[in-house]
C-alpha cells in the first residue's frame, strides 16, 4: 500500500511538473573573444529559450547552457558554422531530472521524529527543511533558535537559524540558496546547522567562535522559488514575484541589492535570468535580510552560497576598483580554499568577482561589504560542469563536508581579527 501511495505521489508531482525531454545541456569553450561576442548574440535570441548556466564572459571560463530540444539543431549547426567547439555535458536533461526524482522518493523516510534521522545525504523540500530547523531548535533550546525576519512574495517565512551562547555578541550571517536551483547550497546548509550543534563544546575552534560570536543561518533564502523548483520547474533561479507589464516572473536576488544597482552584468528586462528587479531591495527575500543586516549592526562576516563551478569569491562585482582590504580577503580566500581541498582535493579558484568571474552589479557582498562588514564571501560549490546545477545527491555530503572546512577558515579568521 505504502509503495502504492509513493508511486501515485510520484505520478502526480512528474504529471504538474515542466518536462525537459530532449533538452541538451552544452560545454562550450571559445578559444576567443570574437567567439564570446558570437555566443553572446547567442544568447540574446529570445525564440531559442537558452538557459545560460554559465555566462559567456572570457575564454577562460566555459559556458554551459541548456538548449531545448527544439532549440538544438540550429544551435549546433551556429556553432559548428562559427567553429566553436563544445561537447555534450548533459544528454537528456529529464533523465537526470528522472534519476534525481527516483533517489529522493526511494529513501524518502516521511516525516522524521529528530535531527539524528534526517537524510542528509538526500534533496529535500522547503516542508522537510522547515520541520528539520524546528526541530533542532526544540532538541537545542539553549543554543539554537529560529528568527523570521520577513516574508517572502508567496507569504512563506523567511526562517533564519541564530547559534548563539550569550548576548549582544558580534555576529556571522551565512545563507544558501538564494538561487533556488542550486539545491546543493540548501543541503549543505542544513548539514551546516546540524554539525554547529554537534562541534559546539567538541570542537575548540567552533566552541571558542561561538563563546563569542553569533551565527545566523538563512538556509532557504528563496523559498518560494525553491518550492517552484520541486513543484513546477527545476530549473527556476529567480524570486516568483510577478513583473507587471511582463507575462514574465521574477527578479534575480543577486542582482537587486543596492551596490552597483542597475550596472553592468545584470538586466533591465524581466525575461532575463539576471533582471535586477525595478528597484534595488524590491524583492522582499532581499530588504528582508537588508533590515535584518542593518538593525543587527554588528556582523563582521557575511558569507553568500552558491553553486556552481568552484568558486571562492570576494568583493567587488561591479566595479574594477579593488576593495581597500582585497590583500586580506585573497590571503584567507586561499587559505579558506587550501582547507577545503585538504580533504577531497577539491580545486578551486579564488579572487574578486569581477577578475574572477565577471562583472556583476547589484550582489550582496558588494552591498555588505559596502555596509562595512569586512569579511565578506561569495562560494560556488561544486562541480566544474559535469551535472551543474543537477548534483547528484551522493555528492551532497563531501560538498558540505569540504566546504565546511573553508567555512570555518573564514569565521575563525573573523573572530581572531575583528573582536
Ligand atoms: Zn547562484
Amino acid at each position: 500500500m505504502r509503495g502504492l501511495l509513493v508511486f501515485a505521489t510520484l505520478i502526480v508531482v512528474v504529471l504538474c511538473r515542466e518536462s525537459f525531454e530532449g533538452h541538451q545541456v552544452l560545454h562550450i569553450t571559445a578559444k576567443d573573444d570574437t567567439q564570446i561576442s558570437l555566443l553572446n548574440e547567442l544568447s540574446e535570441v529570445e525564440d531559442l529559450q537558452l538557459d545560460f548556466w554559465t555566462e559567456p564572459v572570457h575564454p577562460d571560463l566555459p559556458v554551459d547552457v541548456r538548449v531545448p530540444r527544439q532549440s538544438l539543431q540550429m544551435v549546433k549547426t551556429y556553432l559548428d558554422s562559427n567553429d566553436i567547439h563544445y561537447s555534450i555535458m548533459i544528454e537528456n536533461v529529464q533523465d537526470v531530472l528522472a534519476e534525481e526524482q527516483q533517489v529522493m522518493f526511494a529513501t524518502r523516510a516521511g516525516q522524521v521524529k529528530n535531527t539524528d534521522a534526517y537524510d542528509y545525504a538526500n534533496y529535500h523540500t522547503i516542508t522537510e527543511i522547515y520541520n528539520f530547523m524546528d526541530m533542532l531548535v526544540a532538541e537545542n533550546p539553549n543554543l539554537v533558535s529560529k528568527i523570521v525576519i520577513g516574508q517572502s512574495y508567496e507569504g512563506r517565512p523567511l526562517n533564519v537559524l541564530k547559534f548563539s551562547t550569550g548576548s549582544n555578541r558580534p555576529g556571522i550571517w551565512i545563507d544558501t540558496g538564494i538561487h533556488s536551483r542550486e539545491w546543493v547550497t540548501q543541503a549543505s546548509g542544513t548539514w551546516f546547522a546540524k554539525k554547529i550543534v554537534t562541534d559546539y563544546g567538541r570542537d575548540p575552534a567552533l566552541t571558542a567562535i561561538l563563546d563569542n560570536m553569533d551565527i545566523f543561518l538563512e538556509i532557504v533564502t528563496n523559498p518560494d522559488g525553491y518550492h517552484f523548483t520541486h513543484n513546477s520547474d527545476r530549473m527556476w533561479r529567480k524570486t516568483r514575484k510577478p513583473n507587471p507589464g511582463s507575462t514574465c516572473v521574477g527578479v534575480d536576488p543577486n542582482r537587486n541589492w543596492d551596490a552597483g544597482f542597475g550596472g553592468a552584468g545584470a538586466s533591465g528586462d524581466p525575461c532575463s535570468l539576471l533582471y535586477r528587479g525595478p528597484s534595488a531591495h524590491s524583492e522582499s527575500e532581499v530588504k528582508s535580510i537588508v533590515d535584518f543586516v542593518l538593525a543587527h549592526g554588528n556582523l563582521k562576516a557575511f558569507i553568500s552560497i552558491h553553486s556552481y563551478y568552484q568558486m571562492l569569491l570576494f568583493p567587488y562585482g561591479y566595479t574594477k576598483t579593488p576593495v581597500k582590504d582585497h590583500d586580506e580577503l585573497k590571503s584567507l580566500a586561499y587559505k579558506a580554499i587550501t582547507n577545503l581541498a585538504s580533504l577531497y582535493g577539491t580545486r578551486y579558484r579564488y579572487g574578486s568577482i569581477i577578475d574572477t568571474i565577471y562583472q556583476a552589479s547589484g550582489g550582496s557582498i558588494d552591498w555588505s561589504y559596502n555596509q562595512g562588514i569586512k569579511y565578506s564571501y561569495t562560494f560556488e560549490l561544486r562541480d566544474t560542469g559535469r551535472y551543474g546545477f543537477l548534483l547528484p545527491a551522493k555528492q551532497i555530503l563531501p560538498t558540505a563536508q569540504e566546504t565546511w572546512l573553508a567555512v570555518m577558515a573564514i569565521m575563525e579568521h573573523t573572530k581572531a581579527n575583528s573582536l
